[in-house]
């Protein structure tokens, strides 16, 4: 049981923990410039009670790109897997999370996959609703079911920050409107994405998505399906393939567990019947990825044999 292991958890951490020294917080949102780059917090969803934690669990941050994986499921729930589907493809890119190239080098022009940011904005645009508030409404609904903590909301000025800078992501959803991938008004689209991008969240929140997400979809408590098992499935299959960036494959070498990771320094991790895990550490590596966290996840996985593979 890892929940008995708190000792060796707390010792896993402080090891990871001096890793953060080469890493760097994200700059590129200049809202996330702020954190502390020294923080390293881990929260392990074992079974539906028991969760252990260790560092500072308490503290919030955004979920970034963690948010792909739930407004994936929101938008195959809303839409089915072929609508989806004919718009944003399954293979992972290889290529940084907001490059452009391949959209504009294949054909037909959708994304290659929902986990990077133009395959992200087409998913945010299939979410059902007849306004911003109305989609985000729905996503935050979701989030607080799936974590049983309704006090969870978007941090502003994050997604004002994100908003006023995203221009990358402007240019990949125009390409995409251009190219009948998506028919929103941009700005619209742009403003559900940052928001989405800006919901805050603790480890301990993440852990329990992460083990809702490992263990068919059903509710932590009630066992109640909250993700139909077939989605759940999917999410999955992604966050292996396309999860952490394109340092994914490296990731399933080393590591070895279903993850997905946000450039605030999050990472939400699911061993498929087994844990769920909610890793915070805001120095990020050179491809985007929580640097203490992905040495942390490492040493998780070898002590307690997490591989899927
Ligand atoms: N909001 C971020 C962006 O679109 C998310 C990126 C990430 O976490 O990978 O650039």
């Amino acid at each position: 049981m890892i929940c008995n292991d708190k000792e060796a958890i707390d010792y896993m951490v402080e090891e990871a923990n001096t890793y953060t020294k080469d890493g760097r917080v994200a700059d590129y949102i200049p809202a996330l410039k702020v954190a502390d780059p020294d923080t390293l917090s881990v929260a392990i969803y074992e079974n539906e009670k028991t969760c252990i934690t260790a560092g500072n669990t308490e503290e919030t941050f955004t979920l970034q790109s963690i948010s792909k994986v739930l407004t994936l499921a929101l938008a195959l729930m809303d839409r089915g897997e072929d609508e989806v589907f004919s718009r944003v493809g399954m293979e992972p890119t290889g290529d940084p999370f907001n490059s452009m190239i391949k959209l504009e080098t294949h054909s037909p022009s959708r994304p290659l996959n929902p986990m990077i940011n133009a395959g992200a904005l087409a998913v945010t645009s299939m979410i059902y609703g007849s306004s911003v508030d109305e989609k985000l409404g729905r996503l935050l609904a979701f989030i607080h079911e799936l974590t049983g903590n309704s006090s969870i909301r978007y941090d502003e000025k994050v997604a004002k920050s994100e908003y006023e800078t995203a221009d990358l992501n402007r240019s990949l959803s125009y390409f995409m409107k251009q190219h009948g991938v998506i028919e929103d008004e941009v700005e619209h689209l742009l403003e559900l994405y940052t928001k989405q991008c800006a919901i805050e969240v603790n480890c301990r929140d993440l852990a329990k998505i992460g083990y809702i997400i490992a263990n068919e979809g059903k509710h932590v408590e009630s066992q109640r399906p909250i993700i139909p098992l077939h989605i759940a499935r999917i999410l999955k299959t992604f966050m292996v393939t396309c999860g952490m960036y394109n340092a994914s494959g490296e990731f399933a070498i080393r590591v070895g567990i279903p993850a997905k990771s946000g450039v605030s320094g999050g990472i939400m991790a699911s061993v498929p019947y087994g844990v769920g895990i909610g890793i915070y550490g805001p120095a990020l590596d050179d491809k985007g990825n929580s640097i203490a966290g992905m040495r942390l996840l490492e040493s998780l996985s070898q002590r307690y044999d997490l591989s899927i593979f």
